[in-house]
C-alpha cells in the first residue's frame, strides 16, 4: 500500500498557483503544518472550502507504514475510541473499512473488553460501541491515502515550519518554512493550521509577530508508558478481546492489551513517575503480575515479544488556551496536540483532534456570507471556541468522572459497579462518557436517577 507517490510531493511552492476559483471554494489556499492525524483530518476539513490545501511536513513520509522521527509516540499502543471513529469517518468516508482492510483489532464494547477500574471488573455486555486499535503508522497511512484522493491536497515533505507571516491588522497571510538545505521560503495562505503536535513553537511565532502571550493550563500526569508488540500464545489467536486495567487510588500501575492483529497483541504498561519502568519483556511480565488483577499477567505468560519495549514519558500535560485570547491571530487555527497534550492513558488524543477537525468542517459549511476577512475572523473565533470545548471534554476527564462516581457512591467503587451492572442504560452512558460521545457533567444526575430507582426496588 504506497500512498505518497511523488506526484503529490512538490518541492517548490511557486510550481502551484492560481487555485481557489472553483465552486464552493471560499479561500485560495490553506497551509496545514504537520502531517500527523490532526494535520490529516484538518486538511480533510478544509478541502471543500479551499482551492488548495498544502500539508507541510518536516519528516520524509515513508511509502509504507513505518515509524518516523516526527512521531516519537508511533511505537506506543493507539486505540481509537468511539468519538475518533465517528469524526474521522465523517471527514474521510470509508476510513473504518479501510483500516479494517489494512489490519486492525476490533472489539465490541463492553462484552469483548475486560475493564478494571478502581480495582473492580466492569460489567461485560454489548453496548453498541466498538473499540479499534492499530499500529499508529497504519492509522496515519490509511487516513493519508484517503485524504490524497482529493486532488486539492498536496504534501510537501522535508520542510520545517519556522514562523508565521502576519499583517499589521492581525491576520495570518502565510508561513515561513525551511528546507533540508536550510533555505527559507514563504508559503502564502489565508488559513494556517498548526498541527505540529506537543512540540509546537506557535507561542514563539505569535510573539514574533507581536501577538499577546497565551495562557497555558498544566496538569501533571507524571506517567510513563512501556509498549511492546508480542505474538500471542496459540490458544489466544483470533480472540478479539481488549484488556484495559486502569490505575486506581490503591495501585498506581496499569496495563492495556490490544488485539492489533489476530496473532499479535500490543501490550502497554503504565506507572507513576517515581516507579521504575520495565525495560525488557521479561520485566514487563513481572510488572504485570503486580497489577491488582492478574488477568494481563496470565496473558503475557504465554506471549513472545516482537522486539524491545518502547518507553515514553509524559510528565506534564499542557493546554494552550487559544480560546482565552482577546485578539487571536485571524486565520491561525491550532489543532490536536498543538493545543492540548493529554494523559495518553485514556487514549483520547486522536478523538479530540478529529472532533476539532470535524467541527472546523461544520463551521466552514455554516459560515455567514460577507467579505472574506470577516468570514475568516468569524471562523477563527468560532473554531477556537469549538477546539477548546473538545479539548476541555478530555482534559481532566478522569477527575471529573471520579468526582461524579465518588458523589454517587461515597467512594465505594463496588457500589458503582453494582449500579452499572443493574442498569445497562447507566452503564452505556458511563462508557460513552469515556469514549467522548457524551458529556461527563450529566453523569452525576443520571447516576442519581438510577440510584433512586434501585432504592425503590
Ligand atoms: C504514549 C502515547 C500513547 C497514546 N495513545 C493514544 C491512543 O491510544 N489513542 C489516541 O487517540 N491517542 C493516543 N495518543 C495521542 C495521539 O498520539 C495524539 O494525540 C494524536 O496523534 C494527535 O497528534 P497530532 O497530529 O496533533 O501530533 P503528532 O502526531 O505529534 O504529529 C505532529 C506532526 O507534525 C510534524 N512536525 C512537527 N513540527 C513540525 C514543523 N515545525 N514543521 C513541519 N512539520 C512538523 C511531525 O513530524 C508530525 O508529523 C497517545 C500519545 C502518546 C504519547
Amino acid at each position: 500500500m504506497a500512498i505518497c507517490g511523488k506526484a503529490f510531493l512538490v518541492r517548490n511552492d511557486r510550481a502551484h498557483g492560481g487555485a481557489g476559483s472553483g465552486k464552493g471554494e471560499r479561500f485560495r489556499r490553506a497551509a496545514v503544518l504537520g502531517c500527523g492525524l490532526a494535520g490529516i483530518t484538518a486538511a480533510a476539513a478544509l478541502c471543500e472550502s479551499c482551492g488548495e490545501v498544502v500539508l507541510i511536513e518536516w519528516d520524509r513520509l515513508p511509502p509504507e507504514p513505518a515509524a518516523r522521527p516526527g512521531l516519537p509516540q508511533a511505537n506506543q499502543l493507539h486505540n481509537l475510541l468511539g468519538r475518533a471513529q465517528v469524526e474521522i469517518e465523517r471527514l474521510l468516508p470509508g476510513f473504518c473499512a479501510a483500516l479494517r482492510e489494512a489490519g486492525c483489532g476490533e472489539a465490541r464494547v463492553a462484552d469483548q473488553t475486560h475493564v478494571l477500574e478502581s480495582g473492580e471488573r466492569a460489567p461485560e455486555r454489548d453496548l453498541g460501541l466498538r473499540i479499534l486499535c492499530a499500529w499508529r503508522p497504519v492509522i496515519d497511512h490509511v487516513a493519508l491515502r484517503l485524504l490524497l484522493a482529493d486532488r486539492r491536497v498536496r504534501v510537501r515533505e522535508g520542510l520545517r515550519a519556522v514562523g508565521l507571516v502576519a499583517s499589521a491588522g492581525g491576520e495570518v497571510s502565510g508561513v515561513v518554512v525551511k528546507g533540508e538545505d536550510g533555505e527559507a521560503e514563504t508559503v502564502n495562505a489565508e488559513i494556517v493550521v498548526d498541527a505540529t503536535g506537543t512540540g509546537s513553537r506557535a507561542m514563539q511565532w505569535l510573539a514574533d509577530v507581536g501577538l499577546q502571550q497565551l495562557p497555558v493550563d498544566t496538569a501533571r500526569p507524571d506517567q510513563w508508558y512501556v509498549s511492546c508488540l508480542c505474538d500471542r500464545p496459540a490458544s489466544r489467536v483470533g480472540d478479539p478481546a481488549f484488556w484495559l486495567f486502569f490505575p486506581s487510588p490503591s495501585c498506581s500501575r496499569g496495563g492495556l492489551v490490544s488485539p492489533v492483529a489476530p496473532s499479535q497483541w500490543y501490550v502497554s504498561l503504565t506507572g507513576h513517575g517515581h516507579d521504575e519502568p520495565p525495560r525488557t519483556f521479561a520485566a514487563m511480565q513481572e510488572f504485570a503480575a503486580t497489577l491488582e488483577d492478574k488477568g494481563i499477567a496470565a496473558l503475557l505468560g504465554g506471549a513472545v515479544a516482537r522486539g524491545a519495549p518502547n518507553l515514553f514519558r509524559r510528565t506534564i500535560a499542557t493546554w494552550r488556551r487559544y480560546d482565552l485570547l482577546s485578539k487571536p491571530l485571524v486565520g491561525f487555527l491550532p489543532i490536536g496536540d498543538a493545543i492540548g497534550s493529554l494523559n495518553p492513558l485514556f487514549g483520547q488524543g486522536i478523538s479530540v483532534s478529529a472532533w476539532q477537525a470535524a467541527g472546523l468542517a461544520d463551521l466552514l459549511r455554516g459560515m455567514p456570507s460577507g467579505p472574506a476577512r470577516e468570514q475568516i475572523s468569524w471562523l477563527t473565533t468560532a473554531y477556537l471556541r469549538h477546539a477548546a470545548m473538545a479539548c476541555g471534554r478530555a482534559w481532566a476527564l478522569g477527575e471529573v468522572v471520579g468526582r461524579a462516581v465518588e458523589g454517587l457512591t461515597g467512594g465505594r467503587s463496588r457500589v458503582f459497579t453494582e449500579l452499572i451492572q443493574d442498569f445497562p442504560e447507566l452503564h452505556s452512558h458511563y462508557v460513552r462518557v469515556w469514549h467522548l460521545l457524551e458529556p461527563a457533567e450529566t453523569l452525576a444526575a443520571t447516576g442519581n436517577r438510577f440510584r433512586a430507582r434501585r432504592r425503590r426496588r
